[in-house]
């Protein structure tokens, strides 16, 4: 079948976008690949069967396509409205093992044609539905595709939560984050502000410590809903300071080069508007794992992270395998997701082998 890449967007994708919560156009510059359909712009309607279906392309499913395919189960990998997932959202990463420094985009450019390479074949799709009632189970791909499989290996990761400013989305990777992990270091010795009042927002803004200068935790209201303990540690944090029952009103910085200077920030109690001089905005509103999929089949946790089973990538299902971020509150790294995604192929195929 012949396919070729779209510039415009078939209305059902970016319906399903807004369904699943992601911001539609995911950094465009960035991402390489984008909406598969075929070239005649017709909808397909084949059925494809596998032992094993991959759901998702960040680092968890890739993996699970090296070992899967190692593991001569010829997997088929849906990508998904992110093809490369979270990492291709960002430029450096300094923590993969094997690279001291590689861009996002790049590095799950490689883990694709890692898998390919191992035979993984790769679906540009997004998975609409899933039926876990039945055997073999049957996806529901936007593309009219349906995907039959005797076992299912989730990975459609989580993201996190964003105000949804015009300003922030400008500079989303210019001075705006939401993994300090991941981009604290570029802030040393500078300001920054972090948004949110959970453990999240919390243990942010203490991890950043490590490099500014001054962090200011700026909540809407005066209580936070993080943990006690990470409370008392952010109280006598001398390097934090907090800024009660205020929102952000925008981000505010250069046009060459693209930069953050400071924050609009407004007085929930009497509307008043002021500005906060700052090289980096950390919005840690909270992640929301991509379960819409299986939300109402599978157990789940922490506010509809994928339950599996400790040490395992085995959920409620016997059958469908999760790892990555959309069973992970916690670490949320690419090489904890990769890690999990090679457990999820194992355990898939253990699962076929004792169900032949
Ligand atoms: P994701 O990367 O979230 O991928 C999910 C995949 O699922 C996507 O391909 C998506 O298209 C697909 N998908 C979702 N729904 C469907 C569906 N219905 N049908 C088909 N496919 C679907 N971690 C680090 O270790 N180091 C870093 O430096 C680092 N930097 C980061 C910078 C940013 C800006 C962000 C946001 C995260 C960063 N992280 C970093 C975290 C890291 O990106 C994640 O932990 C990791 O990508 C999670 O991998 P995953 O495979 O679980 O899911
Ligand atoms: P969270 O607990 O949902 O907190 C989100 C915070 O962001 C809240 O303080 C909320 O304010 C604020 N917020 C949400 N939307 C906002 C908006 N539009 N504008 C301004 N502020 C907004 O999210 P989280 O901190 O990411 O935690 C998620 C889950 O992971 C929790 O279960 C948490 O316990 C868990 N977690 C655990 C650990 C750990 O165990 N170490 C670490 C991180 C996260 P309000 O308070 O006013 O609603």
């Amino acid at each position: 079948m012949v396919y070729a890449i779209c510039a415009t967007v078939p209305p059902s994708f970016a319906q399903f976008a807004g369904h699943q919560g992601f911001s539609y156009a995911p950094r465009g510059a960035i991402s390489p690949f984008r909406h598969f359909m075929q070239a005649d712009g017709a909808a397909m309607s084949e059925t494809k069967h596998t032992k094993v279906l991959i759901i998702g392309s960040g680092p968890a499913g890739y993996t699970a396509g090296v070992y899967a395919s190692r593991a001569m189960l010829e997997p088929v990998l849906v990508q998904g409205i992110e093809p490369g997932g979270q990492l291709t959202t960002t430029t450096e990463v300094e923590n993969y093992p094997g690279f001291t420094e590689v861009q996002g985009p790049d590095l799950m450019i490689k883990m694709q044609e890692h898998a390919q390479a191992m035979g993984c074949e790769i679906i540009g799709d997004i998975i609409t539905e899933l039926n876990t009632d039945v055997r073999p189970f049957v996806a529901k791909g936007d593309s009219g595709t349906t995907y039959t499989a005797d076992a299912v290996i989730l990975a459609t990761g989580a993201r996190a939560k964003w105000l949804g400013l015009e300003s922030e989305e400008k500079f989303k990777g210019f001075g705006v984050s939401a993994c300090a992990t991941c981009d604290g270091f570029f802030y040393r010795g500078q300001e920054i502000v972090v948004i949110g009042g959970g453990n999240t927002a919390v243990e942010e803004a203490l991890f950043l410590t490590n490099f500014a200068s001054k962090v200011t935790l700026i909540h809407r209201r005066d209580e936070l809903r993080a943990e006690k303990i990470l409370q008392d540690r952010l109280m006598k944090n001398d390097k934090i300071e907090t800024l009660w029952f205020h929102t952000l009103e925008e981000v505010v910085g250069t046009e060459a080069p693209l930069g953050v200077t400071g924050v609009k920030v407004k007085n929930v109690k009497n509307g008043e508007v002021s500005e906060i001089p700052c090289a980096g905005v950390f919005v840690a509103i909270g992640h929301a794992p991509a379960s819409e999929l299986v939300k109402d089949s599978l157990e789940t946790h922490n506010g509809g992270y994928v339950q599996v089973e400790p040490g395992t990538s085995k959920t409620s299902i016997p059958g469908i395998f999760a790892a990555g971020d959309l069973t992970d509150h916690v670490y949320r790294q690419a090489v904890t997701s990769a890690g999990m995604g090679c457990m999820a192929a194992l355990d898939a195929e253990r699962f076929l082998a004792e169900n032949e």
